[in-house]
Order: structure tokens, then sequence, then C-alpha cells
């Protein structure tokens, strides 16, 4: 097996591969004397070994984006859109590919998986537009005398990744500052790197350079790496508050620019006009208001019937949570609010499939009659865990979701437009879906975040019009040219050609 294959099974495997760094287009097996063993979380089988890359690694990366920069930045627009063409093409041909190292290494299924990869291309094919996106402003502002704005990239910058999204965050990133002329350095998160291994090449197949796009792996030292290296201008960074807000405080005061998003308690409030059926578990905070708290019996008899299993096994619903230790923290979450007086209507803390015992299971569990102060809704509990609120009124549900300190989005199930549009406008949720449980924009548009779900007051969303102003700054040229100046009436009409 290469560095790039993945199984596409749970089964053990024999010859298990150590994670390579992506420096100069050449997967690099690393030096490093500290390794972090990932488990498939089915099976807490290992999977494969991570570096916590060496200094020296860590440095030819940069070493690589930095020489790479000249020449990629001077490269026509056109022949990067062709590189972009050719990437999206092969995103798209190797979906089950990357699909299969998400679920081996991440745990969701393979329909997820393929959703994940989906989300990461979209992204890709929207920026095949480039050459009608970047353009800039110029304005006649007196006679012969032109001002024109155009947009440059920034130089190196770099991503760092969570583990919930292998495909589509590094892919968030990957696209955009590249097209835009900047060089990339992308850690993946430290628990699902082979995916962005498989995008790597790629990337490299698709006709990138060397040293335009570089992966480098490990944990905190790796990041601190990024943050306090001179040479990167700018930080791409999307996971926990804990590690989003260090990284956004340290990062700035280095000077570089930081866009990063944070955790999430999305909500979604249900009327009793809503249609049956809402797909409410993709979200975590149910707010139900008047009578619609008798739905719960039907809504918990749904959950129950979710088929909890390994994500390569046809029909699982659900797989496991990435570690031991992410299963202990939703579990000791969801025992807190039987503590704090909830009621847990349907408990998944004991469940598991019998052919994968050894996994980090937890199945859906329903918490209702949750109130605010307690910590199953202060915190994120990142489990297939959904916490029921009940609220007798639209405008006491809009309060409670406003009062929560994050605002990554929310959803409204309703018939009433009327309805609709008081929770449109009053809302703070930075991402409002109406009738649609996952209001995540596609990238014609941005992410768009707020409050604790961003770092920094979101000064910079991820992807769409957004994403490209974060990788480039403008340039702004005032120039005189006096026609009476020409030297000669002759022009060079020669077509100019790009390969
Ligand atoms: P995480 O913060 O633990 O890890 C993200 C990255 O930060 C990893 O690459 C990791 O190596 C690094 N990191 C972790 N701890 C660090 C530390 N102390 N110092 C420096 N670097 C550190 O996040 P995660 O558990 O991988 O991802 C889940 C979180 O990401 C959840 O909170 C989820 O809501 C959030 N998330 C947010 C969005 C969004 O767009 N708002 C999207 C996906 C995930």
């Amino acid at each position: 097996m290469s560095a790039c294959e993945y199984p596409t099974t749970h089964e053990k495997i024999a010859e298990v591969i150590d994670i390579h760094n992506f420096i100069d287009n050449v997967f690099i097996p690393s030096k490093a004397s500290t390794w972090i063993d990932l488990h498939d979380p089915a099976t807490n089988n290992l999977v494969t070994r991570v570096p916590q890359s060496t200094d020296a690694e860590l440095k030819a990366a940069v070493d690589s984006a930095s020489k790479a920069y000249p020449k990629w930045k001077a490269t026509s627009i056109i022949r990067k859109q062709q590189i972009m063409f050719k990437l999206a093409a092969l995103i798209r041909e190797n979906t089950e590919k990357l699909a299969a190292s998400i679920t081996l290494e991440q745990g969701k299924t393979c329909a997820d998986a393929r959703g994940d990869v989906l989300r990461g291309l979209q992204v890709c094919e929207t920026a095949c537009g480039i050459t009608t996106q970047l353009t800039g402003e110029v304005v006649e502002v007196a006679k012969d005398m032109e001002t024109r704005s155009y947009r440059e990239p920034l130089g190196v910058v770099a991503a760092i990744c969570p583990f919930n999204f292998p495909a589509m965050i590094p892919l968030w990133s990957i696209p955009l500052a590249t097209i835009t002329g900047n060089t990339l350095i992308l850690k993946p998160s430290e628990r699902v790197p082979g995916c962005a291994m498989i995008i790597a090449d790629l990337c490299r197949q698709a006709g990138y350079p060397e040293g335009v796009i570089n992966i480098i792996h490990g944990g905190a030292k790796t990041v601190d790496f990024i943050i306090d290296e001179p040479a990167i201008r700018a930080i791409s960074f999307v996971g926990s508050n804990r590690a989003g807000e260090y990284i956004f405080t340290r990062g700035s005061a280095n000077g570089k620019r930081v866009q990063a998003n944070l955790g999430a308690k999305n909500h979604a409030a249900v009327l009793r006009s809503a249609q049956a059926g809402q797909r409410c578990m993709a979200l975590s905070t149910l707010v139900l208001i008047g009578q619609t708290k008798e739905w719960m019996p039907e809504l918990a008899d749904r959950a129950k019937k979710l088929t909890l299993n390994g994500g390569f096994e046809e029909g699982a619903d659900l797989g496991p949570l990435i570690s031991p230790q992410s299963k202990r923290r939703v579990e000791d979450l969801i025992q807190s609010a039987q503590n704090e007086g909830a009621t847990i209507l349907l408990d998944g803390r004991s469940q598991k499939p019998a052919k994968y015992p050894n996994g980090n299971w937890v199945g859906p569990t329903i918490i209702t009659n949750v109130k605010p102060h307690m910590k199953c809704y202060t915190e994120e509990i990142f489990g297939p865990v959904l916490v029921c609120l009940n609220v007798e009124s639209s405008n006491e549900a809009i309060n409670l979701i406003n009062a929560n300190e994050y605002g990554n989005g929310a959803a409204i199930f309703t018939r009433s437009g009327a309805t609709a549009t008081l929770f449109q406008k009053e809302l703070e949720a930075g991402q409002l879906g109406i009738n649609v449980p996952i209001p995540v924009p596609l990238p014609m548009f941005s992410f768009t975040g707020n409050k604790k779900s961003v770092a920094g007051g979101g000064v910079a969303n991820f992807y769409g019009k957004d994403g490209l102003r974060f990788y480039t700054q403008w340039k702004t040229v005032t120039s005189l040219w006096r026609a009476e100046d020409a030297i000669s009436k002759q022009s060079d009409v020669a077509m100019p050609t790009h390969s």
C-alpha cells in the first residue's frame, strides 16, 4: 500500500504505513522522534502514525513555499485556472478514495464522507471562475490620469484544520489561497491526515508546481511554528474556541492576518405550523415552541430507528465518535444533564453494534426539559445528542437563541412566512435556515458565523467573496500617461498566448 492508498473496510491493517510530509511535491518520510498513533474509531485498531514534524521539516516546508512564491505569483491566471479545472475533475474522480480515508480515520459513514468531499469540491469548482471573480477597479480621475486598484496575493499563507471535515475544510483553503497566487502550508488535524495527503497527490497530478502546496504534520508544536514563522503572512484556522482564540490572538500579535471559525451551538426552532419529519437531528439544540413538545415521543421513535454501525457498513446512519476521550466526554455531558434535572428521553450510552464492540460508540440521545444554565446546553457536546428546551412563544425562542454566546447557525421550521420573516430579522446567528436544517452556504456565498463562533468578530469569512478578500491585498496605482507624449503611433497587435 502506498502513502495515499486506503482500505475500504474496518479490518485490521496488516502493514501500517506512517504519514509523510509533502514538501516540494514529494512525499518525504519524517525523521520525527515523536509520533501520534491514529486509530480507526470503529475498532480502535491502529491505522497509521502521524509525525510531530521536526523543526528542520517545518522550516523546509516554509523555504519551499517561499521559493515557489515569486514564480507562482507571476503565473498567468489562465494557467492557474487550468490547474483548478484539473484538480476539480481529479477530486470528483477520486471521491470514493477520499471518502474511504475519511470513514477509516474519522468514522463518519460513507454517505457522509462523500458529502464532505462534495462540499470541498464545490469550492474548487467555484474557484474555476476566478477570471471573472478577481477583477479590480479603475477610474479615470483626471485627463490621462487613472487610478486602478487590483488584488495581489499575500505571499506564503497557512491553514490549520480540524478533524470533523477532513476534505471540506482543507478545501476551504487550498483552492482560494493558491488560485489568488499565494503559496500554502497546510496542517491537517493530526487525527485525520490521510485525506489531505490524497488531496496533495491530486494537486501534484493537476499540475501545481513544486512548493505551491506543502503539507506538514503535528499538533500544538506545529501550530506554534506556523504562528511564529515570520515568512507566513496569513493563517486560516477552523476548530475549537480553545485553540482558535489562542491562534487568533498570538497570530494577530505577530502581524498576521488570521481568519478563525470556531465552535457552535446550532439551534432549531420548531413551531406548531412546521412540517413533519424535519431532520432536526442535524442540529444540536431543539427549541420547541408551545405544544410542539408533544412531538418528542415521535421524534424519539424515529431516532431509535437510526442504525449505529461502522461507516463502511451498508445502511449505517451513524458512525462512532473520533476517540475514546470524545466518547467519555459526551457520556459525561449526558450524565451531567441527568444530574442537573433534565430528562434523558433516549439514551444512547450503552449502544454499540455487535460487529464492532471496541469502537467509540454513542447512539442517538435526546435530552428534554433542558434549562439554559445546564452544562449540556452551555457546552458544545459534539456528539449525536439532541438537547431540547421548551418555550411558549416565538419571541421567547428568539431571546433564548440570541442569548447563546455562539452564533454559527440556526434554523426555523414553520409554514408561516410572517413568522419566518420575524426570525430572519431578529435572530443574531450568522447563518439561518428557513425550513432547511443545516444552513451551510454554497461557495458562491461565504460561511458567515458570528459572535463566539468566530474569532475577532469574523473579520474575513471563509470562501466566497470574503475568502478572496482574505487571501489578497489591494494595490492602488495612480498613473499619468499623457497622450501627446506617445513615442510612436504604431502598436504591437500580436495576440498574447498563455499555456
Ligand atoms: P481543535 O481545536 O482541537 O483542533 C483544530 C486544530 O487546532 C488541529 O489542527 C489541532 O492540531 C490544533 N490544536 C488543537 N489544540 C491546540 C492547541 N492547544 N494549541 C495549538 N493548536 C491546537 O478542534 P477539533 O476538535 O479538531 O474540531 C472540532 C471543533 O471545530 C469544534 O469546536 C467545531 O465546532 C469546530 N468547527 C467549526 C467549524 C466552523 O466553521 N465554525 C467547522 C468545523 C469545525
